[in-house]
């Protein structure tokens, strides 16, 4: 029985059992095609990381023996269309069987499912064998409950695949070591190169170019930075726990405009693509630890691991209980625009510069970057989640719509009214002025609400809860915050309204 297997971009795990045995009859197809492409505009570094990505990824199992076709973004036989490829393959090679890893994309399960249909041959699909949840798991395990807290999903997690555990309880006594975690950066303190790739893309980039794909981002074809192949993943990872890991936890939060990447891992894209398992980079994680306990404290590994048994998972729990609804979501009905200059840079701002160009130059920003930098100025203008999701879905190396919707939508732009976090990732000058250096120097002064070079911040925010407290008021982790603006003499509330609506309406010269 002759069967054609397909693989998708982000479907690249080494290990699927598919490719235990070498079978003649097995023929594998993966494609670069337009539509991938089109869908939002992506940052010329993703897309390319991505194409090579799925290049080693043939190039690997061909020389282990296996059958593959790699439609290639220039093949002129390529017609762009998953169907139309399928079809010609299934008649070219007299396929009997058609079938797919099962994907994390809504679209593309919904694509798929429609395909098998209109095929006349045998069809099936399989897991992808990465997560370490079912689609369906999450939705289970919170039945019933408006609100999904990651911590208890967490635990859960840790229970079922006996991490950082003794029996039933955590080890060292607590499930979470975030108060010993999360402090502002210390100048001193010494932070590690990113690992750099150095490849020289300029083939495939003259190839982009010419087929007059639209992207956004820079680049440097001599030197591309990111790794595309196992080894290099590994090798990424192997990097972050020699180099990084003792400080993971301590400096998650931080950030500077020297160490943009600071002590975080930058693995998301191989996690996404599957060419790392999450189980390995956990496993990996625990013994570098405990061999290295002179080295490095537990709050380290348990803030990271954090991330990825819990963060990770629970983000795509969500994602799969909640599609198609969450994409549609918008609870405070913003509708603003995003300002020009997320695409240039361009803003006095000092934090948004530089969390914006760092993100066009690498196709990278952290976490708190993404969250209470772009994020948090996003929400607190008003900015329609459609054009949020859609800056994020393109921007980052690691954008995959599961998991960039969730952070976006949800944690980031509280739009779906607290399925995700419990209140609002807001804040004025103070937080960011407290974990980070962008305030020294910015043409805005952090300790101004009103007036010219007033941070824009501290208005927006303020405004952000009057604007939103039929919302928000009652809910009980905000209460300071209405305390606080309740305190406010109707002048001064006044005046940061104007001053909002000023900044709101003049958002591109800011
Ligand atoms: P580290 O900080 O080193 O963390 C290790 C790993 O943990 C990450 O590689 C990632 O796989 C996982 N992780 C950590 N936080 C999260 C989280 N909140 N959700 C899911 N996984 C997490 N992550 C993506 O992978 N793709 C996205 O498109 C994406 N979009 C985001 C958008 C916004 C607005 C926000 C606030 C966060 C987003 N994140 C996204 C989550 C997180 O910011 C990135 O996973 C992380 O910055 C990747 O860098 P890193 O590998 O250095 O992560
Ligand atoms: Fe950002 Fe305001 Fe600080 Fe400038 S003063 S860096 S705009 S928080």
């Amino acid at each position: 029985m002759k069967k054609l297997r397909l693989i998708l971009g982000d479907q690249l795990n080494y290990n699927h059992s598919w490719f235990e045995k070498v079978d003649d009859n097995n023929i594998y197809v993966i494609m670069e095609i337009k539509p991938e492409l089109e869908y939002t505009k992506h940052h010329i570094q993703k897309v390319i990381a991505f194409f090579l990505a799925m290049r080693s990824f043939s190039d690997y199992m061909t020389e282990k023996g296996h059958k593959f076709i790699h439609f290639k973004i220039n093949d002129e036989n390529n017609k762009h269309n998953l169907y139309q490829n399928i079809l010609v393959l299934i008649n070219e090679n007299k396929i009997d069987s058609f079938e797919y890893q099962l994907p994390d994309e809504y679209r593309l399960d919904i694509e798929l499912k429609e395909i098998c249909g209109r095929l006349n041959i045998h069809t099936s699909s399989i897991d992808s064998e990465h997560f370490l949840s079912t689609r369906e798991e999450l939705g289970t395990f919170f039945k019933d409950k408006k609100t999904f807290t990651m911590e208890y999903f967490y635990r859960y997690m840790r229970k079922k695949y006996n991490v950082l555990v003794d029996g039933d309880k955590p080890l060292n006594g607590k499930w979470n070591f975030d108060t010993d975690n999360r402090k502002a950066f210390k100048e001193e303190v010494k932070v590690p190169e990113i690992i750099k790739f150095k490849k020289d893309v300029e083939d495939l980039y003259k190839t982009i170019q010419n087929l007059k794909i639209e992207t956004i981002g820079n680049i440097d074809t001599k030197n591309f930075i990111w790794g595309v192949t196992r080894k290099d993943a590994l090798e990424s990872l192997d990097y972050f726990l020699e180099k990084n890991l003792r400080y993971f936890g301590t400096y998650q939060d931080a950030m500077h405009t020297k160490y943009q990447d600071l002590f975080h891992s930058r693995i998301s894209f191989y996690l996404n693509t599957k060419i790392l398992h999450p189980f390995e980079v956990i496993e990996s994680t625990i013994s570098f630890y405990n061999e290295n306990k002179n080295l490095i404290d537990y709050a380290q590994v348990e803030g990271f691991v954090r991330q990825i048994i819990g963060w990770r998972e629970f983000m795509r729990g969500v994602y799969w209980a909640k599609m198609p609804e969450f994409s549609k979501m918008n609870y405070f009905n913003n509708k603003e625009k995003l300002p020009n200059w997320f695409w240039t840079g361009k803003t006095k701002m000092s934090c948004l510069k530089n969390a914006v160009s760092q993100s066009l130059d690498n196709a990278y920003a952290h976490h708190i970057q993404r969250l209470m930098i772009t994020g948090n100025f996003a929400l607190l203008l008003g900015v329609n989640p459609d054009e949020v999701d859609q800056w994020y879905l393109g921007i980052y190396i690691d954008a995959i719509e599961w998991v960039e919707i969730t952070n976006t939508r949800g944690m980031s732009q509280f739009a779906d009214g607290g399925i995700i976090a419990t209140k609002p990732y807001v804040s004025s000058a103070a937080y960011i002025n407290k974990m980070s250096n962008y305030c020294k120097g910015c043409y805005y002064d952090k300790a101004k609400r009103i007036g010219d070079n007033a941070c824009p911040f501290n208005s927006l925010y303020w405004d952000f809860f009057d604007r939103n407290r039929d919302k928000l008021e009652r809910n009980p982790r905000i209460g300071i915050a209405y305390a606080n603006l309740n305190k406010m003499s109707k002048q001064d509330l006044e005046e940061i309204r104007k001053q909002a609506k000023n900044y709101k309406l003049n958002s591109d010269k800011l």
